[in-house]
């Protein structure tokens, strides 16, 4: 409600792999066989009958108005304007969906770039349409919202309605809120100054790659340099870069201060204990899950000194530097999946979760043509899913037979399209779509399945090594890296908030104390790397990335769980599935058998990484 009407969730993934090698030979879009394509047919026959129900759809904006100024007056008319919300939304879902997949075919499409314009423009005169229901609903007093509630009317809109009512407590006067909505462009400015700074002004220079030849640094580059095998090239790719962090500190250090005021400020505006707690509150998340995670990480840290040891070993190196952490310690198995070989292997490794899930994503994989499979010219990079309400949970991959990582993707998309297809058949339009806390869940369990399986099959020593390795940079940059990442948003939250100045010093100390604690004694921390938080853009939209750690570890716990358990256990883990956004995420996680609030699951993933070390340690 009151947001972009129609707007797209979709969780998507970075391209990995032989990246744009060889784009001039791509196929044009029409060229590609249409049995490797995605049939959009669930959502709509052909353009046509896209732009009847668009006209329609947008003839329904100034209906809105009729419910103006009357949610007050009864039950009944109250659960007249959702529905028509409702029944609103879901059509502009079904309308933004079809756009977007078409967009992503062939992003060069200029006709299917304003059909997605098109439909973007009317969500938002939409939203601003209805963006009086909210406070509308908010202003009726609190005993005649309670009997409205109990109204038979209100019955599917009762959760809706709970949802909005926790925010009373939190919502100020009329005019105190004006001036607050008048203050949201503003209050991005510290995002947008980094984004444009990080984005836009720095400049790198050129580096020299191990072929000898000149490479712009960049921060795409930079990644790929990281993984470079000649020392000498990382190393200079990583003094070089964090130069440029070093020489607009000053800017660097003021845009992440102003961001954590402006999150303490609406925090203190609207009377929630803290910024954190204002950030967990849409989830209805206690602190206690966050702040068990950084306990639970920093107790088992020794497991990860181990493993740098290892990689410090395994490289020949005297010392070990942040810029050797990422070149891959082994090399690449000589395995290649044809896309049915990848389905095969996918649903063979999937085969725990029963035959119903099995045989839907076998035809949603095959028959159906839920996948969009091959690269394109002009086709959106990586890879993603896209569920909706009344079409099929779409897929877009890149997919390359050579590149083992993409039968993980395969794998990983596959989850969150089973968890849409599960809970748009099992809930209402109105909570069948899952939050951002639970998203990655689905997602990481299968691959969980997949990584087990691919184990379980591998003929030497040198192919358990690499899936081994695999999974443990899985958890030490998902788990624990990010959980750094969280310890350090509370940290400065907290000073802010405790009145202490953080400067360009401040930010450099707590994140050059995180550094030595995280990255253990044995590791040479170079000065400059207490730049990196200035460069991380979740740190300007703080207290989201321990949501990936959160994510994973119920992942690893609830595949343990189903792997070692029977019916009851596979069925709570279905239950979630078809869960949607029925109740709060820490509760769907709880029923499917894994209870967030104890440090129960963080432990058990943590122990799988042990687990995982040492069988590395064995092997290398
Ligand atoms: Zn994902």
């Amino acid at each position: 409600m009151a947001t972009a009407k129609g707007a797209k969730s979709k969780a998507g993934r970075a391209a990995k792999g032989q990246a744009s090698a060889k784009r001039r030979t791509l196929p044009v879009r029409e060229k590609v066989k249409p049995d490797d394509t995605w049939d959009l047919a669930s959502l709509f026959a052909n353009d046509a009958e896209w732009e009847t129900a668009f006209e329609k759809w947008k003839q329904l904006i100034p209906k809105y108005e009729k419910f103006r100024g009357s949610l007050g007056q009864s039950a009944k008319q109250l659960a007249a304007c959702l529905k028509f919300d409702e029944q609103f939304d879901r059509l502009g879902e079904r309308l933004g969906t079809y756009a977007f997949l078409k967009t992503a075919e062939d992003q060069a499409n200029s006709a299917y770039q304003r059909m997605k314009g098109r439909q973007q423009h009317a969500g938002s005169e939409a939203a601003q349409a209805a963006s009086y229901i909210r406070p509308e609903i908010l202003a009726i007093p609190e005993k005649k919202l309670n009997d409205f509630m109990a109204a038979k009317e209100l019955a599917p809109y009762r959760l809706a309605l709970q949802r909005i009512k926790r925010y009373k407590p939190y919502t100020l006067s009329d005019a105190e809120e004006k001036l607050l909505a008048m203050q949201t462009e503003m209050a991005d400015a510290s995002n947008r100054i980094f984004r444009q700074l990080n984005d836009a002004d720095f400049r790198f220079g050129m580096v020299k790659d191990e072929t000898g030849a000149e490479v712009e640094l960049s921060h795409a580059s930079f990644s790929a340099l990281l993984h470079s095998p000649s020392r000498e090239v990382r190393k200079t790719a990583f003094h070089q870069y964090y130069d440029v962090f070093k020489a607009h500190e000053n800017t660097l250090a003021a845009t992440l201060s102003s961001s954590v005021q402006r999150d303490v400020y609406y925090a203190k505006a609207r009377g929630y204990q803290s910024a954190q707690a204002a950030a967990l509150f849409p989830d209805n998340v206690p602190a206690a899950v966050y702040d068990n995670l950084i306990v639970e990480v920093r107790r088992r840290l020794p497991v990860l000194y181990r493993y740098f040891e290892l990689r410090r070993r395994k490289m020949k190196l005297k010392e070990i530097h942040h810029y050797d952490t990422y070149v891959p310690i082994l090399t690449e198995l000589d395995k290649k999946h044809t896309w049915k070989q990848a389905v095969d292997v996918v649903l063979e490794s999937l085969e725990p979760l029963g035959d119903e899930y099995g045989d839907v994503l076998r035809r949603g994989l095959t028959t159906a043509r839920w996948c969009d499979r091959y690269p394109n010219r002009g086709k959106q990079s990586g890879a993603f899913s896209c569920g909706s309400f009344d079409g099929a949970p779409y897929i877009l991959m890149n997919y390359q037979p050579t590149v083992l990582d993409h039968v993980f993707t395969l794998a990983h998309e596959a989850g969150h399209s089973m968890h849409s297809y599960y809970s748009a058949r099992s809930q209402p339009f109105l909570y069948y779509d899952y939050v951002i806390f639970v998203a990655e869940v689905a997602s990481t369990f299968n691959e969980q399945l997949l990584s087990r399986r691919l184990l379980d099959a591998a003929q030497s020593d040198q192919e358990r090594a690499y899936l081994v390795n695999r999974d443990v940079d899985a958890i030490r940059g998902t788990i624990i890296r990010q959980t750094m990442f969280a310890e350090f948003e509370k940290i400065v939250h907290e000073m802010a908030e405790a009145g202490e100045p953080l400067t360009v010093e401040a930010f450099q100390r707590i994140y050059g104390e995180l550094l030595a604690a995280y990255f253990g004694p044995e590791f040479s921390i170079d000065e400059q790397l207490q730049l990196e938080c200035f460069r991380i853009p979740h740190f300007y939209r703080a207290f989201y990335v321990y949501k990936y750690a959160t994510g994973l570890s119920a992942a690893i716990a609830l595949s343990e769980r189903v792997l070692g358990g029977g019916q009851q256990e596979l069925d709570d883990y279905l239950s979630f599935l078809k869960g949607g956004c029925s109740k709060d995420p820490l509760d769907l996680l709880k029923d499917a058998g894994v209870d967030m609030t104890t440090p129960a699951p963080v432990r058990a993933a943590l122990d799988r990484f042990e687990k995982l070390v040492a069988e590395l340690e064995e092997l290398l």
